[in-house]
Formats: C-alpha cells, sequence, structure tokens
C-alpha cells in the first residue's frame, strides 16, 4: 500500500492526467491557501470562455497521481496549504481526477472542482469525492459580477460535504479584483484569479 493511500483504499496511484499548469499555492482560486491544477482539454467549447488555450485536447504535461499529490504535500510544507482546486480546461475529462480527488482527501486536503458540466451530468464517485463543486457553462450573457470567481449567474455552488459550510462565503464576498501573476523558471507567464 502506498503512504499517500492511507486508508487503503483500492485506487490506482499510477492513473495519469494531462496538467496544463500548476500553481503551488495560491489565494485567489477558493477560500484559503490552496494549489491549483489547470488541466488540458476540454469540449464544452463556451462562447466567451477565459481560457481558450485550455480547450485544445492535446498533450500538455502528462502526470500520475502520486507526482501531482507529491506537490500538494510538498507545497503543504512550504506554503501550508489548505486544500486543492482542480480547473481547465475541463477537470471532468479526465479520467484519473475521481482517483486523484480521493487521495487528496485522504491526505487531508479540502477539494474544490470547477466543471463546465452540471452535477446532474457528472457520475455520482465523482460528485462524492470533492468537497465544494462550481458547475455550468460559462454564458457570456449572464455575466455575474458579485461572486468571486464565478464567471456567470447560471453556475452554481454545491457544498458536497460540510468542509467549507462556513467558508462559501469567500465565493459571495464583494468581488474583488484579484489576480496573480507568476512568472515561472522557464520564463511562462500565468495569470490566475478574477480576470473578468
Ligand atoms: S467549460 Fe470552462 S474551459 Fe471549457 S469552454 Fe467553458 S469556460 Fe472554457
Amino acid at each position: 500500500m502506498s503512504e499517500l493511500n492511507k486508508k487503503g483504499l483500492p485506487l490506482d496511484l499510477s492513473k495519469k492526467l494531462n496538467v496544463a499548469h500548476i500553481n503551488m499555492c495560491t489565494e485567489a482560486e477558493g477560500p484559503f491557501k490552496r494549489m491549483a491544477i489547470w488541466f488540458q482539454g476540454c469540449n464544452i467549447l463556451c462562447e466567451g470562455c477565459c481560457n481558450p488555450e485550455l480547450q485544445p485536447i492535446v498533450i500538455a504535461h502528462i502526470m500520475t497521481v502520486q507526482e501531482i499529490v507529491d506537490i500538494a504535500l510538498e507545497s503543504q510544507k512550504l506554503y501550508g496549504i489548505e486544500g486543492v482546486t482542480f480547473l481547465g480546461g475541463e477537470p471532468t475529462l479526465q479520467e484519473g481526477l475521481c482517483v486523484l480527488a480521493k487521495i487528496m482527501a485522504n491526505n487531508g486536503f479540502g477539494t474544490i472542482l470547477f466543471t463546465g458540466r452540471t452535477v446532474e451530468y457528472l457520475d455520482k464517485e465523482m460528485v462524492e469525492s470533492v468537497d465544494l463543486i462550481v458547475d455550468g457553462k460559462f454564458d457570456e450573457q449572464q455575466i455575474d459580477n458579485t461572486r468571486n470567481l464565478i464567471g456567470s449567474k447560471n453556475q452554481r455552488i454545491h457544498l458536497i460535504t460540510d468542509r467549507y459550510n462556513k467558508y462559501e462565503d469567500w465565493f459571495h464576498k464583494v468581488r474583488e479584483k484579484r489576480v496573480e501573476i507568476n512568472i515561472s523558471q522557464s520564463t511562462e507567464l500565468f495569470i490566475s484569479g478574477d480576470i473578468m
């Protein structure tokens, strides 16, 4: 049994996911300090998508569940992150997402999923593997200027567990123009947060 799989669940840590970018510590992608993972590829193709470069279903960085959780544990050590946010692209296109979310939970991390699908469309197992879901397509006819990080009014917040019950306010407080700019060692510029 892997050290990461503390509960000895039948989870395959060698499952692979297609990762576009990881920010090891951000305060712009949910309550508390978090690691944010953007997955490559989306077939929902909303008009006005704020991450069009993440739509093409092409190989970005193929990483195993084990590798991603190792980075989260390192981030916890370095920055004291509370949890992890999954964004895209469309994270639920990644076959390994459910395993990744469960292993993160096994290791004490809170998990937030942003999906362009609705929870009714997702597998029950997928839904139950995370703590909070923001769901629905981005609709540029219904821009939401009142919620943090949520682009349009049709998108809903689902508290799947009670982990973030007291922290849902983070999404409802007066919208902050919070943007983080990260420059990686490869001089790649990455901007995250609320840029609408
Ligand atoms: S679901 Fe998200 S990533 Fe996909 S097209 Fe819509 S806004 Fe863009």
